[in-house]
């Protein structure tokens, strides 16, 4: 079934979300152009990786409908179809390419997990003044406020359990979340959750490179702590499991085009759309943690009574 109506509930948000749905402009506050701020989470979950990529292939054809999504930014360039350029905000290399996601930075050997948007307004100081919307309707997971433990800097999570599978999205190097927003309150699509800024731990995002991160994705596994734990990074986990190496992030910005373009409706069908890049055999004694929690995820049950290993 189609649901056409992919517009902010709200009225007062009406005129600043944009259908992802069509095509319509609408009314926009603002202009302003600026350049880069990377920001890069590089995984250490690779064999997580690989297993989630054998996994997402595995998501069979869904009959659910299609979902409601909306621009988490005032920023309509994708909206009216405009060139990546006028989308994303490039790292420092002049290439809009390195505002998207995956393999776009240090000559192809830095993955970014998620996508750049650029800031369309700015106060007087220059600072972005941008409004960060819920992508969909979901519930706050997570809102990280100390802006240096992370290279998300200010950071806010979300979960959308209307969805199937029940995604993430990220909305990372802010200047400011709502106020009131908490942990565990709901939130719906189109809703102010944030402020643009540029944020980060680590490193620096030079004001004029300002930009919301975005990522939509899965949650590796429950048991995080103990693989954080057990790997010596020589500093304490301060994130939980909403560590971005907890994150599997996939392409935002190919998701929305292949959904505008109505290729697909749903996440279901965008992970089972994806091309199998390898395929592994994971012994087990238990059913894994990612098919407890994605079960639509998994072409197949589990047979634990002829399933088993043992680690080396
Ligand atoms: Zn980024």
């Amino acid at each position: 079934m189609l649901v056409p109506s992919l517009v902010c509930p709200a009225n007062r948000l009406r005129s600043r979300c944009h259908s992802l749905d069509d095509n319509e402009q609408k009314g926009g506050e603002g202009e302003g152009k600026n350049s880069p701020g990377g920001q890069t989470k590089v995984s250490a979950m690779v064999l997580a990786w690989l297993s989630f990529l054998t996994v997402a292939v595995a998501v069979p054809m869904s009959a659910a409908e299609r979902i409601a999504i909306v621009w988490p930014t005032p920023n309509e360039a994708f909206a009216q179809g405009k060139p990546d350029s006028d989308i994303l905000q490039q790292a420092g290399s002049g290439d809009p390419a390195s505002g998207g996601f995956g393999c776009v930075r240090s000559n192809g050997h830095q993955f970014h997990e998620g996508i750049d948007i650029r800031a369309m307004t700015r106060d007087r100081r220059g600072e972005p003044t941008d409004e960060i919307y819920a992508a969909m309707d979901g519930v706050v997971r997570y809102i990280c406020q100390r802006a240096g433990e992370s290279s998300y800097g200010r950071y806010v999570v979300l979960e959308h359990p209307g969805v199937t599978p029940a995604v993430y999205t990220l909305y990372a190097h802010l200047s400011a979340t709502a106020p009131g927003l908490s942990v565990g309150q709901s939130v719906t699509r189109g809703q102010v959750i944030a402020t643009m800024g540029h944020t980060a731990g680590g490193y620096a995002i030079p004001r004029d490179r300002a930009h919301l991160h975005f990522e939509i994705g899965l949650w590796v596994t429950r048991d995080f702590q103990s693989w954080y734990s057990g790997r010596g990074f020589g500093s304490p986990n301060e994130h939980g499991f909403y560590n971005g190496m907890n994150l599997m992030g996939f392409d935002p910005l190919d998701f929305l085009r292949q959904f505008r373009a109505k290729k697909v409706d749903n996440f279901a069908e965008y992970l089972s759309h994806m091309e199998v890049a390898v395929r592994l055999k994971i012994a087990t004694t238990r059913t894994p943690d990612f098919v407890q929690r994605y079960p639509r995820c998994s072409r197949n049950r589990c047979h634990c009574s002829w399933v088993a290993g043992k680690s080396k």
